[in-house]
């Protein structure tokens, strides 16, 4: 494991935040697997990095309750609920933005969902990201966020109408667009870990890069 990913462990760590490092998707995937006991309700945050490593489809053939939203042929009724009962899922799966190297996890959301749930609500929010998610600090995770992820991600939604206008240019010009991708920025510090609450989440970072 390099320096670099010891260093982010070790902070994660003094933010009670539990952290592991697996070399490559197929560990990535025993080990979120391993996570999930069976029978649960699994929520999801809509996730590259998660379809990329094979969960989705664990999930969806396992026995599971697994609260898909982007499940093809889902109405937009059937997406809020699904979205609303995540926020009270077991587990609840997602990617990141960005982690920083002194331990902050960083997100910015169109609907909120994924945000919401990544702060409170499941037993258990495992966060899985890719090398390619770990920046220097705060400040490179906002502005990696603004110039390069929120812009690709706009363009994995064709179904976007109208367009924003990174989707077009790939270039963010902080719009008003209604379908406005960067609407919810959610920075995590620390969780909580004394005689009352424990902390719900655990990062487990892929020695590959992953997602966006
Ligand atoms: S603010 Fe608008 S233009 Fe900028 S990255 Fe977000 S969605 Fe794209």
């Amino acid at each position: 494991m390099k320096e670099e990913n010891q260093q982010l462990i070790k902070r994660l760590d003094e933010n009670n935040i539990s952290a592991f490092y697996v070399k490559n998707s197929r560990e990535a995937f025993e080990k979120v697997m391993s996570m999930i006991p069976e029978g649960s309700v699994v929520g999801f945050g809509d996730s590259l990095t998660l379809k990329q490593i094979g969960v989705l489809d664990a999930l969806e053939k396992g026995n599971y309750t697994f609260l898909n939203p982007w499940k093809p042929g889902i109405t937009v009724e059937e997406n809020i609920k699904l979205k609303k009962r995540a926020l009270t899922s077991d587990v609840f799966l997602t990617g990141t933005n960005a982690l920083t190297l002194d331990g902050k996890i960083v997100n910015v959301d169109g609907h909120g969902n994924r945000v919401a749930a990544m702060l409170f609500g499941p037993n258990k929010v495992i966060i899985v990201a890719g090398v390619n998610k770990i920046v220097a600090n705060l400040e490179e995770a906002l502005k990696k966020i603004r110039d390069n992820t929120a812009p690709l991600n706009v363009k994995q939604h064709p179904e976007f109408e109208p367009m924003p206008p990174c989707g077009i240019t790939g270039v963010c010009s902080d719009c008003s667009s209604p379908w406005r991708i960067c609407n919810k920025t959610v920075i995590i510090e620390r969780e909580y870990n004394n005689s009352k609450y424990k902390p719900i989440i655990t990062v487990i970072i892929v020695g590959e890069e992953l997602g966006i």
